[in-house]
């Protein structure tokens, strides 16, 4: 517990999300909610998070969760329902989730995403957050909502709750990827008591692409105080037509306020010295571990181990266009041509690439040095980053990315095209322009099979040839920082400006 006088110059921060690792995680959104409250938390400052409360959560990772004894009545659709509301500890942080006793069962489907009625499901959770925050008299200094899914609280929050007295707060909002704004029909932004005919506008939430569609995304980049997006390189790009999915010019209009954080990862969860995922520990100083984790994971998988030198290539991603999946799939037959492993950890949401996976899967069925497996796997994943030599992230566009972070600190070197936070994060062991200490990958430009090539070629030419700079170059990267530590600091320093200027006007 944080005592009163630490407290005394800390910030009191909420975070409204859709997503927190390891309860709830569908990708980057739920590593980032639980990384960096934890951060900011170990920096004294008071951190809650509300989630809605999923039926296909991981109870197992909640501690001592209890129902609150009271009743949270909140307003959607012209009536008041009733919600039971539960805390409980993750990842020692106070998590409220928020249960609807609402006919439709809104999160109570199975599922996290992809419901046809996605809009209503988070604009009513949005709602009800803010509720709970006003009805337990909380006043926080920050609101941190993140992606579309919770973007309605930033003109909830300024044309509602404000005047209803939570006025205590700044309103932050992180974008995660600007592809998903959760664009809808304009009358449907009223259900959660917003007023449609006030935020239907261009300077507003309308959406650019039909006068009768709004926005969540565009409405929280007008109504924050703060908005950041989860890496320097993604910040710029999406200021461009082409990177901004139609918000460039919100964006640009609104730039004062906005701000890209490369994210860290949570360096407890992911850290090879002490992962109970693995079959065997291992940290920089005694790599003999990781050897071995490439040998369990080869005979798990049924791949050939009969050369321990092999090369082992990695890649764990959601399989959606943003990706790359065609340069994923090259990828696969490249490294065969090479003479290397390939293990492809993935599962799509979209139909066709998911069939198309599974096609080139059961090709490689029972194949010595390929394996394909498509499902998400928590503890899979942390077999294969540790197993691997090398990891391929061939994305088009990467807002942060954070698997080349991770597969950097299990010892296996990045391979990735230079977007977004891949670029802030990955530097070319060949590039000169750079100062030797940061080189710590492999990286190419073009989105075509011939810029990955030669990219995955220098890397596997570098693991056969010349082995004592390949382990150099690991023991390096496992020893590179990639904590919250710095970028919490940032979003404190982001914070702390914010509510002292909201100060300040309140003075005057
Ligand atoms: P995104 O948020 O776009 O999915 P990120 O690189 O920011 O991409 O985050 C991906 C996170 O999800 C990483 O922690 C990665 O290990 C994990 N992940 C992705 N796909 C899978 C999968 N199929 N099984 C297990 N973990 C996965």
């Amino acid at each position: 517990l944080i005592s009163s006088e630490s407290r005394s110059t800390g910030l009191h921060i909420i975070h409204i999300a859709a997503e927190m690792a390891p309860v709830a995680k569908v990708g980057g959104l739920g590593d980032v909610v639980s990384g960096l409250s934890k951060a900011l938390q170990k920096k004294g400052h008071l951190v809650e998070v509300i989630l809605p409360k999923y039926d296909c959560m991981q109870n197992d990772r909640i501690g001592d969760m209890r129902a609150l004894d009271m009743v949270l009545e909140s307003y959607f659709e012209g009536r008041l329902f009733k919600n039971k509301v539960w805390v409980g500890t993750v990842e020692g942080l106070p998590v409220y989730f928020i249960e609807p006793l609402h006919p439709a069962k809104y999160f109570w489907r199975g599922q996290f995403y992809g419901e046809h009625d996605d809009f209503k499901r988070f604009s009513y959770f949005s709602r009800a957050a803010l509720e709970l925050i006003l009805q337990a008299g909380k006043k926080p200094d920050i609101i941190h909502c993140h992606d579309w899914q919770t973007a309605f609280v930033a003109p909830l929050y300024w044309d509602l709750y404000a005047p209803k007295g939570l006025n205590s707060a700044r309103i932050c909002f992180t974008c995660h990827n600007f592809e998903y704004q959760g664009t809808s029909n304009a009358s449907e932004l009223g259900s959660c008591g917003l007023d449609v005919q006030q935020l239907n506008r261009p300077d507003r939430m309308q959406d650019h692409s039909a006068h009768d569609r709004v926005n969540p995304v565009k409405g929280a980049l007008v109504f924050s105080n703060i908005v950041t997006t989860v890496s320097p390189t993604y910040a710029q790009e999406v200021r461009s037509a082409e990177g901004g999915h139609g918000l460039h010019t919100t964006i640009n209009s609104h730039s004062k306020k906005f701000v890209g954080i490369l994210n860290g990862i949570d360096t407890d969860a992911w850290d090879p010295s002490t992962d109970t995922f693995l079959k065997v520990q291992y940290s920089v100083d005694d790599l003999q571990g990781k050897v071995e984790n490439k040998k369990a994971l080869r005979e798990e998988l049924k791949l050939s181990s009969a050369d321990s030198r092999q090369p082992l290539v990695g890649c764990i991603t959601r399989l959606v266009p943003q990706k790359g999946v065609h340069l994923i799939r090259h990828a696969i037959y490249r490294t065969l041509e090479l003479g290397g492993q390939f293990v492809l950890l993935g599962s799509s949401p979209v139909d066709h690439i998911q069939r198309e996976f599974e096609g080139i899967a059961n090709h490689f069925q029972n194949h010595p040095h390929v394996r394909l497996i498509l499902k998400y796997d928590e503890a899979l994943s942390h077999s294969i980053y540790a197993a691997s030599d090398m990891f391929v992230i061939p994305s088009i566009f990467e807002p942060c990315g954070l698997t080349q972070m991770i597969a950097m600190r299990f010892g296996s070197v990045p391979i990735v095209r230079k977007t977004g936070g891949l670029n802030d994060s990955v530097f070319d062991v060949d590039d000169d322009s750079i100062p030797a200490q940061f080189r710590n990958g492999f990286t190419f430009v073009n989105q075509d099979e011939k810029a990955l090539s030669s990219a995955l070629d220098r890397a596997y030419n570098l693991y056969t040839k010349n082995n004592q700079k390949w382990q150099q170059l690991v023991q390096r990267n496992m020893k590179i920082d990639f904590s919250w530590d710095s970028s919490s600091s940032q979003y404190v320093q982001l914070y702390s400006k914010s509510v002292a200027r909201a100060k300040a006007a309140n003075r005057a």
